[in-house]
């Protein structure tokens, strides 16, 4: 099928792009990279009557540090970060996870902005972002606001964003000894969506969890942090497989969403075995 007929602008600054979108009467999207929306117009699932392609923008496509966090602005392509010696060295977790997101063909066009204001419950950014206690950065014609990764994803294809907003930037925190990771996927090919992943973080200088974040993904309609886990954690051995096990074991208390293809007792497994081999990664 061929996409429904539409509207095309491309804006060279932020402040049209964002006049553009304030419209009340029509509805209007944001282009970025385009590799989740063009099928999506392709087969009609979805039919703005304008698009604001914004790949024109160029301050929206910096990468910047402070001493306190990396700003990646949202038209920042997947392609890029896995360019930036920056990010490589501070955020090395970017690098290991965009190797999983689909197939560079798909890297070289797709976006930060595009993934998280897409919001797919199985893309790896949305969850990658929460585990590091990543903000968001929104502007519409009024101003700008920030939310919290973790309060920004609200359901399957749902966030926090108003239609009248940008996704501007990312602003991840960054600390003196870069934080130690753990990351796993399970998927049927590799660049596959994942059938379920987890990430797990801590502090670096140190040899028990502290400050640690665990979060699930493609388990849930959005992405899942753990608490109980990141309670239970803290404050043990990295290395000490029984405290390992009953992390693993808090997952039974919860629920997990199922989809097409795996129903909620497979997600638990493979929610199981996903935290599993990250806590294993994480001390490998
Ligand atoms: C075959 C295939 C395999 C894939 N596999 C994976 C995978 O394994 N993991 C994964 O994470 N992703 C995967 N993807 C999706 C890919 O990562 C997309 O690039 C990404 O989800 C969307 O980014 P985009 O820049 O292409 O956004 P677009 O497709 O241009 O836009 C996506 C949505 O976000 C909105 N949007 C875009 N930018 C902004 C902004 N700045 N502010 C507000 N709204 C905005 C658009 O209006 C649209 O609704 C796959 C895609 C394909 C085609």
């Amino acid at each position: 099928m061929k996409a429904a007929s539409f509207l095309y602008e491309l804006p060279e600054d932020l402040n049209t792009a964002l006049q553009l979108l304030n419209s009340s009467d029509i509805d209007v999207l944001p282009l970025a990279g385009g590799q989740s929306l063009m099928p999506m117009m392709n087969f009609r699932v979805s039919q703005p009557d304008l698009l604001v392609d914004l790949n024109k923008i160029d301050s929206l496509k910096k990468i910047d540090s402070d001493s306190n966090s990396i700003k990646i602005g949202s038209m920042v392509k997947y392609s890029d970060m896995e360019k930036s010696d920056l990010i490589k060295e501070k955020i090395p977790l970017i690098n290991n996870v965009i190797p999983f997101v689909a197939h560079s063909a798909i890297r070289n066009r797709g976006t930060i902005g595009g993934s998280i204001a897409l919001a797919d419950p199985a893309a790896e950014f949305p969850s990658l972002l929460v585990s590091l206690d990543a903000t968001i950065e929104l502007m519409n014609i009024k101003g700008t606001r920030e939310v919290k990764s973790e309060d920004f994803f609200t359901g399957i294809f749902e966030t926090d964003r108003k239609t009248n907003e940008l996704v501007t930037s990312i602003n991840i925190p960054i600390n003196k000894s870069p934080k130690k990771f753990g990351f796993y996927e399970i998927t049927r090919r590799h660049g596959d969506y994942a059938m379920a992943g987890a990430f797990v973080t801590t502090d670096g200088d140190k040899k028990e969890f502290s400050n640690s974040r665990v979060v699930l993904f493609a388990v849930s309609t959005k992405p899942l942090r753990i608490i109980d886990i990141e309670v239970f954690l803290n404050g043990n051995l990295l290395n000490d497989v029984s405290v390992q096990e009953n992390a693993i074991d808090i997952i039974n208390g919860y629920e997990f969403e199922g989809d097409l293809h795996n129903d909620t007792e497979a997600k638990k497994t493979y929610a199981k075995v996903s935290l599993k081999r990250a806590l294993g990664e994480l001390n490998g």
